[in-house]
């Protein structure tokens, strides 16, 4: 439960991403995302949402992007023109949520653990998403600490905002990072679709 020094594997476990002040579903969730962007032949796709099929086009391997490409082609021209486009998920965002249930899952199974209990009652950091999904999933006595831990959250980010804002009115520069937080906090980590 260190400061993260190597990246994380797609498959790390919940503990290598408990790190102060980030949610570690966003963070494992970024990871298994920055893996199918380097690797996308692990993760065949015949449709991608403009997020993915800009990500495939702009970061991975171009060897890599054209089978992909040329999956979508074929699906795309298979359809009867009347059908709507919409009615056909991207399956980069299909694989990435099904990462994220799994690891929603390993993180209230953790909780059943003092050691990772106690860590993340003292330290723990939640988006505001995740931290609802995991409500919804645990036992009340868990949900209670889940709930604890995000207004932990909020209550420090409020008063950080507070405090920034009244360094931008005196004319200081820098702590934008700040920003950055609450809105982690608010919509989940930069790149992670809903
Ligand atoms: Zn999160
Ligand atoms: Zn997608």
């Amino acid at each position: 439960m260190k400061a993260q020094t190597a990246p994380l594997t797609p498959d790390a476990p919940i503990v290598h991403a408990l790190a102060r002040g980030v949610c570690p579903i966003c963070t494992l969730m970024r990871a298994f995302q920055n893996a199918m962007i380097e690797s996308p032949r692990l993760y065949p796709a015949k449709v991608l949402c403009n997020f993915h099929a800009w990500s495939l086009v702009g970061a991975s391997p171009a060897i890599e992007a054209v089978p992909i490409l040329r999956s979508m082609l074929h699906e795309f021209s298979a359809m009867t023109s009347d059908e709507p486009v919409e009615l056909h998920p991207c399956d980069w965002c299909t694989t990435v949520r099904e990462h994220e249930s799994e690891k929603l899952g390993e993180y209230a199974r953790e909780l059943k653990r003092d050691n990772f209990r106690e860590w993340v009652s003292q330290y723990g950091t939640l988006c505001l998403f995740h931290g609802r999904r995991l409500m919804e999933g645990v036992p009340q006595s868990d949900a209670e600490l889940v709930r604890r831990i995000v207004s932990t959250n909020q209550h420090d980010l409020e008063n950080q905002l507070t405090a920034f804002e009244a360094r931008v009115r005196r004319g200081e520069r820098g702590g934008g990072g700040v920003l950055g937080h609450i809105t982690e906090y608010l919509v989940s980590q930069r790149g992670l679709t809903r």
